[in-house]
């Protein structure tokens, strides 16, 4: 297959990581025969720099028009003084918003090798940990209707049937191709937009009969995330609650430099990135780790282009490093072998 990427590398580390993602992807597509190119645009600060702009309309033509989208990260304190309404990450919105982007995957696994990085006990994760947060992105309470007068200021959190049976349904699907359980997260004794999402819930469950559902309120589940997250396999849930949860669930794998996440629409383009931002304070030194894109990379495969035994062999290729012991300084540990962002990118290409 021929798939076209328009990366989006972005400012600080974005570009060093994102260059061992290419490296890793066209060692992936050689290897099974496809042919993967990839068209660098500015995104982030570095467009404004050179364009006023945190987004142009031609990277964002470019983007709709591509088979998927590879982008690093944006900011950084040199951009801290612009005004609010041309900030690097206004850019980020209104890229997700220019193409349709609703549903946020953010997987959370742990490795047995990095295991003693999580903060978590060994017997909370003697069972390992991989969950899957689905994330709705473009609604609820941080895009209804807001406002603030003198001692007084409000937010709403709005939603349409539309809205949440779309990325229900994503919930459902992506359970499927999983461990069949689905775990709805909601607030469904005090918020009526919960009580309209849990209706949803049920009602699309019984189109996909062989997925397990099970419903928490929130509080709850933010508890159960740290008490015994093993339990979970693929959680759905709104854009505020989805945003709390996914960080809560980076944190328990312990290494932010580690963590994929996915952007999908309705069709098969998506938006892939690491959950790490710009880390400024290391860009540039060939230190950062590169695994987060590395893994975003394998998950465009996946999901986007539908090549699940290429993102395997990705996915693969970092566990067996791990293994070999391979680490950037971010995750070293006494014993192991430290590398450089190129030399980790290097060493996935090969195993790959
Ligand atoms: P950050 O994620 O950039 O960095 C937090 C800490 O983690 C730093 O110590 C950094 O060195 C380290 N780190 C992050 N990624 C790493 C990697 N791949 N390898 C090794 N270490 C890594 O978060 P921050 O410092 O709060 O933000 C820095 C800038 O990034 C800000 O301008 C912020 O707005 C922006 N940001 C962008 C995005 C995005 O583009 N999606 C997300 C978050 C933050």
């Amino acid at each position: 297959m021929n798939k076209r990427i328009v990366v989006v590398a972005g400012d600080g580390i974005g570009p060093d990581v994102c260059n061992e993602a290419i490296k890793v992807m066209e060692r992936t597509a050689g290897k099974f025969g496809h042919r993967f190119t990839f068209e660098k645009h500015l995104f982030g600060g570095c467009s404004i720099d050179a364009y006023g702009v945190p987004l142009t309309d031609e990277t964002l033509d470019a983007c709709k028009r591509s088979d998927s989208v590879l982008l690093g990260a944006v900011g950084g304190p040199k951009w801290d003084g612009v005004e609010p309404s041309r900030r690097p990450e206004k850019g980020l919105l209104a890229l997700r918003k220019g193409l349709g982007l609703f549903c946020n995957l953010r997987p959370a696994h742990i490795y047995p090798e990095l295991k003693a990085a999580s903060p978590l006990k060994d017997s909370i994760i003697a069972d390992g940990l991989d969950i899957m947060i689905v994330r709705e992105l473009t609604g609820g309470i941080y895009f209804g209707k807001r406002g603030s007068e003198g001692d007084y200021a409000f937010d709403t959190m709005e939603y349409h049937d539309g809205e949440i049976k779309r990325i229900v349904r994503k919930g459902f699907e992506i359970a499927m191709a999983r461990g069949k359980r689905l775990c709805s997260v909601d607030k469904a004794n005090v918020l009526a937009t919960s009580r309209k999402w849990r209706g949803i819930v049920e009602e699309t469950g019984k189109e996909f009969p062989e997925v397990q559902v099970s419903h928490l309120y929130v509080d709850n589940a933010s508890m159960q995330l740290v008490r015994n997250p093993s339990q979970f396999d693929v959680i759905v849930t709104c854009n505020m609650f989805g945003d709390i949860l996914s960080d809560e669930a980076s944190q328990i794998t312990g290494s932010i430099g580690m963590l994929p996440s996915a952007s999908l629409g309705s069709g098969s383009l998506g938006m892939y990135e690491p959950i790490h931002g710009s880390a400024p304070d290391i860009a540039g030194k060939d230190i950062a780790n590169p695994l987060a894109t590395i893994l975003s990379g394998a998950m465009m495969l996946r999901y986007s282009f539908g090549m699940a035994q290429e993102a395997d062999a990705i996915e693969k290729a970092v566990a067996t490093v791990l293994e070999k012991g391979y680490r950037t300084p971010d995750i070293m540990e006494t014993g192991m072998q430290q590398v450089g962002t190129k030399e980790m990118g290097d060493l996935v290409a090969q195993e790959v």
